[in-house]
């Protein structure tokens, strides 16, 4: 074996570990990290006597990788190599490399927050930024920071993209190597795709029997979506005449060990491998120079009508296709053929969206809750998620029992947290461990994660068959879709049969296989998973545990109208067989944007309002509902039960709760919408000489009645009243008065008084008005022989004059009545006394007239 590019940065990778505890290895596809890298660690005594765990994103590689690194070491698999990932592992306590998936890492880091004889973390892949790669390797960080300052982490990636990673693992090294390849010449599809286009494996066959008939030499890879589409296009290229002699194939999870070691052994034939994306940069096939590449990927994403991640296939991102045209310049130059055009191809997204960006983040948020992280939003993300996802997270968890109301994960949760399943699911199964009834619940939450079973439009014949045979009025929809998938399943799956019957016989055998996966996971926690019969209420009870958050109530008998928890709404679907019920949980939510929004429930299932009681006790609670209507003018109150914040019943209160209503009839008041008849010129007057004097005079410590007060006082005199019938004529007076004692009601009087008297023994009326100075409005003679401002509040204010003509109009406003008289009251007189000849009209020598 020629030397592997890596070795040109071992003496490099050495003297940074002198120096740091973190690194970042650049280096291409195939350069020799994910083999060399950790082997560097154990032979140059870096791991001392710990062990090297390398995070891989795949089951498969993990596997591979173990088993090719023993061979290399040359020991056994599982002796000191070995791996570990869901459900299966090959290790001993003599192991020092140990590759793992990346929920292993995750749950080991529950289990034992110190990774206790852990010495170097490896992330390898890291450039496809999977949800647990960025979860876990911010706890190693944290890890490294606090209690385990000698834990080594190294990140490995094959692109250059890093300008994210280098500030968050700062201080850190980055070492980087160019690796070797060769050209490669890529084309593309003539023509864009068409509803019309051939299915993609025959695409893929066709091409690349043109390929060999061109003269392309050399190993070819083809990249399908999944293993179904893995076998479509084996079976086309098995026809093609091009292909005869070749070896001919799959690479995928699916497959046993024996069947994936074969994919990259080597032939003295042609070798077709016809792979997933493990062969993208996960896996290196070496020899081949040929590449076809379908452009297309199954990846987990978020199905908001289920709430969950599914697997959807998807076009991949501009960089993972130029990683999957590199697979064919290892050795040397190479041909590329892409399954879309050119002008297709710039439609593309550059990059692919980080799973943090994109994923549910339920499980996730369990899992960290787990490791102590009740706050997630605390949680030294890499990269932050969505604060709607988070807060999406939480709800659940929340309503799901996992988490309490301080985001603390309960027992509930920690038992939960054994099955590696979404934690709906997880919820359903420890549900139907109680309830007796984990068979159905199994096939339930398969039924869920898949296609639809059922043809939606069938022809009248095979309604009626399905009908006879599956029934039409159940307490459940789930009870029509196990009937089909039973029905399915003994007859094999067959098309024909299912055709019959208006079934997917494709999904009813793809829900099988996920099926027999919670079976499994079911199994391996000892829960009771046999085939027995189970009680429908338990069935039902158990639909709930996982799908709490879809409870919806029916708001009346002849709509498909419903309310659904978290303040949503939402039409039951036409086609449920529940339709009689008032309670409902829906499987599925589905929004459908047509003129206008409108929210299906789908895959419902009835249930009880006494199981909310009994089940979620802590989420039921009555409360009186107070509200006022504008059309008879009354405060209505009604007595809710209510499941978290779904109404399931209310009942009318003849009299509102007196505070409440008459809070509500004291804003309308207060904004004008009600007037109290007795709330006159007087109280207000009253209001504000009370506030221009506790402005003026702080002192005297008189409280002022300002906005929220006075809000008060309204309320005071609607106390006991429920509509505007019985406040409009209430008096006012005496609540206002009491608002003084009478001291203060005599300081009031004395500093900020109604009247003022005036020299001829008249009281002149004092206006106050709410926020400016108060004042008098006097006809002039009115005013002979007051020669000063009259002052009040402790002599601080001046009163304002304002003087008028005989004819009550205003001539004049001054603050400063002296200087009135002398500068202003000679020109005003000599005016006025024309005008107004019969009245009195006093001279004044440079005083006031007396
Ligand atoms: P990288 O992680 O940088 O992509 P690897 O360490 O996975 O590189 O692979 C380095 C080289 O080791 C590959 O080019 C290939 O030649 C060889 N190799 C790795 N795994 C296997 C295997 N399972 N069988 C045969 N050869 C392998
Ligand atoms: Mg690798």
């Amino acid at each position: 074996m020629s030397r592997l590019p890596i070795y040109d940065i071992e003496d490099a990778l050495l003297d940074a570990l002198k120096t740091h505890t973190r690194l970042i290895i650049q280096a291409p596809t195939g350069s020799g990290k994910s083999t060399q890298v950790p082997q560097m660690l154990l032979t140059n005594g870096v791991l001392g006597d710990g062990e090297a765990v390398v995070l891989q994103p795949r089951r498969i590689a993990a596997r591979m990788l173990g088993s090719r690194v023993a061979e290399e070491l040359g020991t056994g698999l599982g002796e000191i190599v070995g791996y570990q990932v869901r459900f299966e592992k090959a290790v001993s306590p003599r192991t020092r490399i140990r590759y793992v998936t990346e929920g292993i890492l995750l749950r080991r880091m529950i289990d034992d927050p110190l990774l206790r004889g852990v010495k170097a973390l490896v992330f390898d892949e890291f450039h496809e930024r999977h949800l647990y790669g960025d979860i876990s390797l911010a706890q190693a960080v944290q890890l490294q920071r606090t209690r385990r300052p000698d834990l080594v982490i190294i990140v490995m990636s094959a692109t250059l993209d890093t300008a994210a990673l280098e500030p968050y693992l700062d201080p850190c090294h980055v070492l980087t190597s160019e690796g070797r390849t060769f050209p490669v010449d890529i084309s593309y599809r003539d023509t864009r795709s068409r509803p019309s286009d051939p299915p993609v494996w025959e695409l893929a066959a066709d091409t690349l029997g043109r390929a060999i008939r061109q003269g392309a030499e050399g190993d070819a890879l083809v990249f399908m979506p999944g293993a179904f589409e893995i076998h479509k296009t084996i079976q086309a290229i098995e026809r093609l005449d091009e292909a005869r002699g070749a070896v001919v194939l799959p690479l995928h999870g699916e497959l046993n060990p024996r069947d994936q070691d074969a994919a990259v052994s080597r032939y003295d034939r042609r070798k077709i491998i016809v792979a997933t994306n493990v062969a993208e940069t996960s896996i290196t096939i070496d020899g081949v120079r040929i590449v076809i590449d379908s452009g297309l990927a199954r990846i987990p994403d978020y199905d908001p009508n289920r709430g969950i991640n599914t697997l959807l296939i998807e076009k991949i991102s501009r960089a993972s296709s130029d990683q999957r045209a590199g697979r064919a310049g290892r050795t040397a130059p190479g041909h590329c053929y892409r399954l879309w055009s050119e002008p297709e191809h710039r439609e593309r997204p550059l990059q692919e969206t980080p799973e943090v960006r994109r994923l549910d983040l339920a499980e996730t948020a369990l899992m960290l809750k787990a490791a102590g992280f009740a706050d997630l939003s605390l949680f030294p993300w890499l990269e932050a998620p969505d604060a709607t996802t988070l807060e999406r997270a939480e709800t659940l968890l929340r309503d799901l029992g996992a988490a309490d109301h301080n985001g603390v994960i309960t027992e509930t949760g920690r038992r939960m947290l054994a099955f590696p399943a979404h934690p709906r699911y997880a919820r359903m199964l420890l549900a139907a461990e109680t309830y007796g009834c984990v068979y159905q619940a199994c096939l339930i939450a398969a039924l869920t994660q898949g296609r639809d079973l059922l043809v939606r439009r069938t022809g009248k014949d095979s309604r009626d068959r399905r009908d006879d045979v599956l029934g039409d009025a159940a307490w459940s929809d789930f009870l029509i879709l196990m009937r089909a998938w039973s029905f399915a399943s003994r007859n094999q799956f067959r098309l024909d049969a299912c055709k019959r019957m208006g079934i997917h016989a494709q999904a009813a055998r793809q829900a099988d296989a996920v099926f027999r996966q919670f079976l499994t996971i079911a199994e391996r926690e000892n829960l009771t998973v046999t085939e027995r019969a189970a009680d429908d209420d338990a069935v039902r009870k158990c639909i709930l545990a996982g799908f709490s958050d879809h409870v919806a109530r029916r708001i009346d008998k002849g709509t498909l109208r419903c309310e659904v928890v978290h303040n949503r709404r939402g039409d039951l679907s036409r086609d449920s067989v529940v339709q009689d019920a008032d309670l409902i949980v829906a499987a599925e939510i589905h929004e459908i944007e047509g003129r206008s929004v409108n929210t299906v429930l789908s895959l419902a299932t009835a249930i009880e309002a006494e199981w909310l009681a009994d089940l979620y006790p802590e989420d039921m609670n009555t409360a009186v509902h107070v509200e006022y209507d504008p059309s008879s003018k009354r405060v209505q109150a009604e007595e809710q039960l209510r499941f978290r914040d779904l109404v399931l019943t209310r009942k009318r209160l003849d009299t509102p709760p007196a505070d409440e209503a008459a809070m509500i009839l004291a804003r309308e008041v207060e904004a004008g919408r009600l007037t109290l008849k007795q709330w006159n010129h007087g109280v207000d007057q009253f209001i504000a000489r009370l506030n221009f004097l506790s402005r003026t005079c702080p002192e005297l410590e008189l409280s002022p009645i300002d906005g929220d007060d006075r809000l008060h006082l309204i309320a005071q005199v609607c106390h006991g009243a429920a509509g505007y019938k019985d406040i409009k004529d209430r008096p006012v007076q005496p609540v206002i008065d009491a608002w003084l004692s009478s001291a203060q009601r005599h300081t009031l009087d004395t500093h900020a008084p109604e009247r003022l008297a005036l020299p001829g023994g008249r009281k002149a009326k004092l206006t106050y008005p709410p926020d400016g100075d108060p004042y008098i409005s006097q006809r002039i003679q009115e005013l002979y022989g007051l020669t000063e401002t009259p002052r009040i509040a402790m002599k601080r204010c001046p009163v304002l004059i304002h003087v008028l003509a005989p004819n009550m109009r205003e001539v004049q406003i001054t603050a400063d009545l002296k200087r009135f008289w002398q500068e202003h009251y000679p020109r005003i007189k000599q005016e006025l006394q024309r005008r107004y000849p019969k009245h009195e009209w006093k001279d004044l020598n440079g005083t006031a007239p007396t």
